[in-house]
């Protein structure tokens, strides 16, 4: 039973990668989203239904449109599966229960695979998404109040401010602003201790990125690394390990 629950969880996964794409490949486009049908962006054809199924035309029709055989973009199937597989990995390691809170992380992963995408493709971090993430962090802060809002927009402005010091120091050289602001909103959806580990967790991974790619002569010193993908990255992590962490932190914690 538990078996059709996850395909399930899976499909819905793929369907809100599939509208990800949609954001991610029409951000210039000023007809909205909703409204706009999908074409391919080649030969300008209107897709039918059966070319726009999440991951399967992908693989049907072979990575080419049906009608001029471009080439399509395997970001398209990797922004579906990652979607796809983030959210079967948070049920799998967190419960098959659908409460206020489940559906509030599921949102704010979603959005977070967003940002990751977002930032590794266009080096941006849209204020949309952003915020987006921020307001129903304290939406939820405000109906759970658990851990305390207070404690959760302490924990936003803590991480904020450390990275505005890093952005200003630097003059926006180490840093974009959009960090600083995501740095506030993890700290709004993790709070204290989490959320500040999970910060730490992506200046590590991007440090140890960007060592290993100069070693690779695959960057320099002036390469622009997207922070905002590390940092998005580490919160999915943190949120699908979420009370795995919190239980060996509050071990280790229960030593001082
Ligand atoms: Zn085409």
């Amino acid at each position: 039973m538990d078996i059709l629950v996850y395909f399930a969880i899976f499909f819905m996964g793929l369907c809100f990668g599939s509208f990800l794409n949609v954001l991610l490949f029409r951000l210039d486009k000023k007809d909205g989203i909703i409204t706009g049908r999908s074409e391919c962006t080649k030969c300008l054809k209107q897709l039918e239904w059966y070319d726009l199924i999440p991951l399967v035309s992908y693989l049907v029709l072979r990575a080419r449109c049906r009608y001029c055989r471009v080439r399509i973009s395997f970001i398209y199937p990797l922004t579906e599966l990652v979607t796809a597989l983030v959210i079967i990995a948070y049920f799998w390691l967190n419960g098959l229960y659908f409460g206020p809170s489940e559906i509030f992380y599921v949102f704010v992963l979603i959005l977070m695979v967003a940002l990751v995408f977002f930032d590794a493709l266009y080096l941006i971090l849209p204020d949309k998404i952003v915020f987006m993430a921020g307001g129903i962090a304290l939406i939820y802060g405000v109906i759970m109040r658990n851990p305390g809002l207070t404690g959760l927009l302490l924990s936003g402005f803590l991480f904020g401010s450390a990275f505005a010091i890093l952005y200003v120091s630097s003059a926006g050289r180490w840093m974009g602003f959009g960090d600083v602001k995501l740095a506030f909103v993890v700290g709004l959806i993790l709070g204290y201790p989490v959320g500040f580990f999970a910060i730490i967790f992506a200046v590590w991974i991007a440090a140890l990125v960007g060592i290993v790619m100069m070693a690779l002569k695959k960057a320099s010193l002036k390469t622009a690394l997207p922070f905002g993908s590390f940092m998005a990255g580490s919160t999915i992590i943190f949120i699908i390990f979420k009370n795995v962490i919190e239980e060996k932190l509050s071990f280790i914690i229960s030593f001082f």
